[in-house]
């Protein structure tokens, strides 16, 4: 089969509806998809069967609706399409009242403070935005029904809800702005999304006896093998005959759920690669990126290997993220941040890149806290993805116009187009891109989009692009208060960029964010540097935030309360688990592998003086590993110590910062004396498959 018979053969798409459904049901439906509303009960009835009867000939035998709960992956429940046999015989059925809308148990999904609220009971509500397809796997074939999850007192309970509110804002505030222009055509503003997804392969058999991978997803314990990634011989280095099989796979089953998976490439660290789709509209993107992951995971196991999402599952080499490339366009098809030829003179494009500074700048806590996770503290500053500091790279060509309107002039003074000298008459005249590439920004322009680095490898992109819609939809509505009404817009409209300009020029930075000098100008410019999850999370309730956030009707408080609680027990429950496996692979595994080593060193040693030999080597070595032993013990008393009482602690708030501030501490003490003894111990006693045999043998 060729590409073109298997892309999207397992979505029910718009293109199978106008097939598959009478026409003013067809109408119908394009026009809510469209332009919003409700769908009528009896078109939803026929919608319902039209999708029941796909699904069916494709082999399904259930439906679910597919959602997206806090807890950072998706949610189903599967039923059955059969219904009560009459004289032995079933008919198999989908109402529209069981497409549109379903009902859940609330109480076992994260919730915050809701839960007492909401009597446990919580809707799901189909997302006609986003298209619904069928998933094979180990279960079958289910019909899968994107939705959304509220509680009974209407709050959002997942991660769409606020996504598609702010999808709602941006699309109302741009709109704005483009009438100030003179756009009377485009109808509607929307955001787009193109996920680049990292991740790192591991062989199956060895991944089941790292317990740590198990249970945490990480490593938790592993000296560095001898060779990393210094060579820079993986980036964009030739596949490996079984990765490459692997993504082969993967991008079959991926283009079936008409997911446009077009890029794949290894990454800087051994045993880690990339997968980048075509961008799409932010909701469709995001629900592919989630369906993304749970297939990048489903097929691993079909190769023996397993897929790790985890931000750090190593230490001392990369980790992964999820760049989030992400601009906002009309339904007309005009990008908003494309610069055309020549940015200087499009006063548009100046006066939305002036709101996109000020909406990073005004709200850069607001951006670190959408991408804040568990894992990405270990990644977030850590020289290998971009710092904690949130900063803007525009690259020379827009800095030089912001720079010429900052200083007075109208930006458009000089406007040399430069092409690249190859110095070879054959090659083709290669012309520059506006920016040049910075890979440690976290928030980079790169033609036409720009791209927010910091979103961890296993964390959804709806948080992230739920905040910078947000962030510039307020923008935008304080560019239009300003402007609308201007006698001369034209000259309101340079006033106003410059004043941006002047105002958050501080946010752009085009040096190298991992050095040590950023760290201290960006303190000086007065720039947040918050460095950890916990910290990130208070963001939330600030009143500006609060405030933000409900003028543009993305979240209400009541929702950003319950969400800082869920992020802080999440913190707290990962830490407890990571503390956990620690205390058992010590304990069970590492302690009594050096104890039985210790022993026979010693025995060695006895021996060898007892015939007057010299055993001073051995003498040493015990010593040393000995020393380390008591280390580890120690470290061990102390964390099962600490842990009860951190993990019996009655505020959310004080017990994550009691993880991050008592737990994570112990952890590292007792990491540190075993990676030790991972090298000073003989192979063959050592109980833990190595870095080495991990990152270099997939
Ligand atoms: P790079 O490595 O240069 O960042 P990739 O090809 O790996 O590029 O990924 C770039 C991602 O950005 C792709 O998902 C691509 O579809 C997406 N993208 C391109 N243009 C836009 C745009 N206008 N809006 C959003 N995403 C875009
Ligand atoms: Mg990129």
């Amino acid at each position: 089969m060729s590409i073109t018979d298997i892309f999207g053969s397992n979505v029910f798409s718009v293109s199978i509806m106008r097939q598959r459904l009478p026409r003013e049901a067809f109408e119908e439906v394009m026009e809510v998809m469209e332009h919003g509303g409700q769908i009528s009960m009896a078109t939803a009835d026929i919608v319902a069967g039209a999708m029941k009867d796909w699904a069916v000939e494709k082999g399904a035998t259930h439906y679910t609706h597919w959602f997206q709960p806090l807890t950072g992956s998706t949610a189903e429940k599967h039923d059955s399409f059969i219904t009560y046999p009459k004289e032995g015989i079933t008919v198999l059925r989908l109402s529209g009242k069981q497409l549109i809308r379903g009902e859940s148990d609330a109480s076992s999904f994260p919730s915050g403070g809701l839960r007492a609220t909401s009597y446990a009971r919580g809707y799901t509500a189909w997302d006609i935005t986003s298209p619904v397809f069928v998933r094979e796997s180990g279960c079958g074939v289910i019909l899968c029904i994107p939705t959304i999850f509220i509680s009974y007192t209407g709050e959002a309970l997942d991660k769409k809800t606020p996504l598609l509110r702010s999808l709602e804002a941006l699309s109302s505030q741009a709109l704005r702005i483009l009438r100030l222009f003179g756009n009377t055509t485009s109808s509607k503003v929307t955001a787009y999304v193109g996920p680049e997804q990292e991740y790192f392969l591991v062989d199956r058999a060895k991944y089941l006896k790292r317990k740590d991978l198990v249970y945490a997803g990480r490593t938790l314990f592993g000296a560095p093998a001898p060779k990393g990634q210094e060579l820079d011989d993986h980036y964009f280095g030739q596949i490996r005959e079984r990765v490459g099989a692997y993504m082969k796979d993967l991008n079959n089953e991926l283009w079936k759920l008409g997911i446009t998976a077009i890029t794949q490439h290894n990454e800087a660290a051994p045993a880690q690669h990339e997968m980048a789709p075509i961008y799409a509209t932010a909701n469709v993107a995001v629900d592919q990126n989630q369906l993304t992951m749970e297939t990048m995971k489903r097929v691993a196991t079909k190769h023996d290997l397993v897929c790790l999402l985890n931000e750090k599952p190593y230490a001392g080499i990369n980790g992964s993220g999820k760049h989030n490339n992400w601009s906002v366009g009309t339904d007309d098809g005009i990008n908003l941040f494309d610069p055309g030829d020549d940015p200087a003179s499009n006063l548009q494009f100046m006066l939305v890149l002036a709101c996109v500074l000020a909406a990073v700048d005004d709200r850069a806590d607001v951006l670190r806290e959408s991408a804040a996770c568990v894992g990405n503290d270990h990644r977030l500053g850590a020289q290998e993805a971009p710092p904690a500091i949130i900063s803007i790279f525009l690259g020379s060509q827009l800095t030089d116009i912001v720079d010429r309107i900052v200083s007075g002039g109208s930006g458009e003074e000089e406007n040399a187009e430069e092409n690249l000298i190859t110095g070879v008459s054959t090659l083709p005249m290669l012309k520059k891109d506006t920016s040049d590439r910075n890979r440690t920004s976290p928030f980079a322009f790169t033609g036409n989009r720009f791209e927010f680095r910091m979103v961890g490898a296993s964390d959804s992109v709806a948080s992230s692009t739920t905040a910078m819609n947000a962030c510039l939809a307020e923008a935008f509505c304080n560019a239009a208060d300003a402007l609308e009404g201007a006698e001369d817009f034209e000259a309101a409209c340079r006033k106003y960029i410059r004043r941006m300009l002047k105002r958050h020029y501080r946010i752009i930075f085009n040096g190298d964010g991992y050095s040590e000098e950023w760290v201290l100008e960006a303190a000086r410019r007065g720039l947040p540097n918050i460095g950890n999850m916990v910290d990130a999370v208070q963001v939330l309730t600030k009143s500006d935030v609060v405030a933000m956030y409900e003028k543009f009707h993305v979240f209400s408080r009541t929702e950003l309360v319950s969400r800082m609680d869920v992020q802080y027990e999440t913190y707290a429950k990962h830490i407890n688990i990571e503390a956990n496996v620690m205390i058992h692979m010590a304990s069970k595994a590492y302690i009594p592998a050096v104890v039985s080593y210790s022993g026979d060193l010693a025995r060695t040693v006895a021996s060898l003086e007892s015939i007057g030999m010299d055993a001073s080597v051995q003498r040493e070595l015990l010593d040393q590993v000995n020393r380390l032993l008591k280390d580890a013990s120690a470290a061990l008393a102390t964390l099962e110590h600490h842990l009860p009482q951190v993990h019996a602690m009655t505020s959310l708030k004080a017990m994550a910062e009691a993880y991050r501030d008592v737990i994570v501490p112990c952890m590292t003490a007792l990491r540190t004396p075993i990676d030790k003894l991972e090298l000073l111990v003989h192979q063959d006693v050592w109980p833990m498959y190595s870095y080495g045999d991990l990152l270099f043998e997939v």
